[in-house]
């Protein structure tokens, strides 16, 4: 028989079972949708107001997570029972405080300390687990750079250990493009240098791979479950397309999930993961792992019953997850989402709504961001599914087509 899990309480009441997100952007905010759902009281917190799941909650905060005392106060403040993390730049120190006080941290604190910059997941990966990587090297300053990239070999991949969605990240394919390299890495991470040493990077040998995955892998009470694999296509670091399934060799999958398992084991907790993976052949080697849901899992909105948002909150919140199951017909095999751009400063206004949802099979999530600051800023994505992976890609990037982003 099926365990009866934990109980469940009524939002708002003195019997809430009461969830804070740290970080509330668009992948927050369906998860905050997908607790709610269940019942959850939902608390959201972001570095600014009217964040995508603040939109949604019960509650928010405006807090600078990296502060350690202002994270606290909103802890103890709260009482949550459950924090969920929706982003790396969190003072992670506070979370295995309170996981130690009994709060539970999703899917670990330590899980989200290994993981809030490269080094510390990498070597695990790497050095402790011994699984399959690009070559790498860590540095602090141009010189020890230049060895780097001489032991890594040419081309090679620099990132600033703190940093996400390709900012300050290069490929150095000419010893004339080093100093370059580490200036551009110098500005683009999250932390700032201290000291006469620059901010550190990691450099990582360029996989010359035949495409890369996302492998949602679910940690939940009734063990260890995995996502047909996800297919995507970056662009300066960031996701642009994700389809789902990515056709695999049988050999390549089993070791995707072999890896999958080893890593979110050595994490622990409950939750869903994000593990990044490029395939050569039917070899494969680990990138990263997010220790939450992942931006190309937006797909999982039209592909699968529960998507990942869905697989998330159960398991956040202790009920056993079930492999999802494939939503769609004999034609409608694959599906895909197409991210939605905004560049430049003012309030997204969204045009041409109708036409993208005329594409056949086609829906929108507009994420209600309340204004981009500059620079390039996904806003929205659209999603659709097809007889293949191809006609799937082809009606999300359609849609994406017609949706015309303004800044007002
Ligand atoms: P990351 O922020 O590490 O996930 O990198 C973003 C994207 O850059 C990846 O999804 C790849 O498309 C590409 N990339 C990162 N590292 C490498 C590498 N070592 N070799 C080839 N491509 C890479």
């Amino acid at each position: 028989m099926t365990s009866p899990g934990p109980s469940l309480g009524t939002p708002l009441s003195p019997h809430a079972t009461r969830v804070l997100l740290l970080g509330s952007g668009e992948l927050g905010k369906e998860v905050a949708i997908e607790l709610q759902r269940l019942g959850a009281e939902v608390v959201a917190v972001d570095r600014y107001a009217d964040a995508p799941a603040m939109q949604v909650a019960h509650r928010a905060h405006v807090v600078d997570m990296l502060d350690p005392a202002a994270l606290r106060a909103v802890i103890d403040a709260e009482r949550p029972d459950v924090v969920v993390p929706e982003i790396e730049a969190i003072a992670t120190a506070v979370l295995a405080d309170v996981e130690a006080d009994g709060v539970r941290v999703v899917p670990t604190a330590r899980a989200t300390r290994l993981t809030m910059d490269r080094e510390g997941i990498r070597r695990l990966a790497a050095e402790e687990l011994g699984l399959p990587t690009s070559p790498y090297r860590f540095v602090d300053t141009l010189d020890d750079l230049r060895a780097a990239v001489a032991a890594v070999g040419m081309p090679c991949v620099v990132k600033p250990v703190m940093s996400s969605s390709g900012k300050g990240q290069s490929v150095i394919r000419d010893a004339d493009d080093v100093a370059a390299s580490w200036e551009y890495a110098q500005t683009g991470g999250r932390a700032t240098a201290t000291g006469d040493a620059g901010v550190r990077v990691i450099v990582e040998g360029f996989v010359d791979f035949d495409y890369e995955i996302t492998l949602l892998t679910v940690r939940s009470a009734a063990g260890t479950t995995f996502c047909p694999p996800i297919g995507h296509v970056q662009e300066d670091g960031d996701y642009r397309e994700s389809w789902q399934p990515q056709p695999m060799s049988d050999a390549a999958l089993a070791a995707a999930q072999a890896v999958a398992a080893r890593v979110t084991d050595a994490l622990g907790g409950w939750g869903v993961f994000g593990v990044e993976l490029f395939v050569v052949g039917d070899q494969v080697l680990f990138s990263e792992v997010s220790p939450r849901p992942h931006d190309t899992g937006l797909v999982t909105l039209v592909s699968q019953d529960l998507s990942q948002f869905a697989l998330h909150a159960r398991a956040v919140l202790g009920l056993p997850v079930p492999e999802p199951t494939r939503i769609g017909g004999a034609d409608q095999q694959a599906a895909a989402s197409c991210a939605v751009l905004a560049e430049g400063t003012g309030i997204p206004v969204f045009d041409g709504v109708g036409a993208a949802l005329g594409v056949p099979t086609a829906q929108v999530r507009l994420f209600g961001k309340p204004r981009v600051e500059g620079g390039r800023r996904r806003v929205a994505v659209t999603l659709a599914r097809g007889a293949d992976v191809e006609e799937a890609r082809a009606r999300a990037r359609e849609s994406a087509a017609a949706l015309a982003v303004r800044l007002a």
